[in-house]
């Protein structure tokens, strides 16, 4: 029984090590709030097990200064206050393919997104996706988990 213990753990650890985030992934992950880092994980785990994808995050947590300042270079962005980024509740993420090209990012088509797997996932993982989430304003790199 510990033997088998020993050797599950030990696969279990060597898988994790293979597909360990890399140390900016971490450290962004660990700034959010835990449920959401915790669905992100397990998103970005699933990216890269079942469809070969690499997740970064190009933004996380973010300050009220951070967030009025996207605000006023696109209106679109939510205002100062409003925004899921600033309760680290939200990540921005592209996927890079085994080869590291960006393969998805927010110039990236809908149809390209949805046909890739990731948003079917991100569903499964309990994220909303920017994809359709905001009326008027399409932004696919976006996962929250309001
Ligand atoms: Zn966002």
């Amino acid at each position: 029984m510990v033997k088998w213990l020993f050797v599950g753990f030990t696969a279990l650890f060597g898988f994790m090590l293979n597909f360990g985030f890399t140390p900016d992934v971490e450290t962004k992950l660990k700034a959010l709030e835990r449920v959401t880092a915790l669905r992100l994980r397990v998103f970005f785990l699933l990216c890269r097990v079942c469809l070969g994808l690499r997740a970064i995050i190009t933004s996380g947590l973010r300050s009220t200064a951070q967030q009025a300042a996207l605000h006023a270079a696109d209106p679109r962005n939510a205002a100062a206050g409003s925004s899921s980024h600033e309760r680290g509740l939200s990540a921005d993420v592209n996927f890079l393919d085994a080869a590291g090209n960006n393969v998805l990012r927010k110039a990236t088509p809908k149809s390209v997104w949805e046909k890739s797997g990731v948003v079917a996932l991100a569903a499964l993982c309990g994220l909303r996706w920017g994809g359709t989430a905001f009326p008027g304003y399409y932004d696919p790199v976006h996962f929250d988990s309001l």
